[in-house]
């Protein structure tokens, strides 16, 4: 049995933190929360991600 994983390695756009995030062959992830693609210019784009602890204390916040 050979379970296939990735890594990414990203930064928290919040605090700047590194973020190990693991990846699973059924396309979900741990380590980190993934919000989507941000459009810097034409050309550039970034992945938006949060660490688990900006992600939890954002939800804190109401
Ligand atoms: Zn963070």
């Amino acid at each position: 049995m050979n379970v296939q994983t990735g890594k990414l390695i990203r930064n928290c756009v919040v605090c700047g933190r590194r973020i190990v995030i693991t990846l699973y062959p059924d396309k979900t992830y741990k380590g980190g929360h993934f919000f989507g693609k941000l459009n810097i210019s034409k050309r550039k784009k970034a992945e938006y991600w949060e660490c688990n602890r900006c992600f939890t204390n954002n939800s804190d916040v109401s």
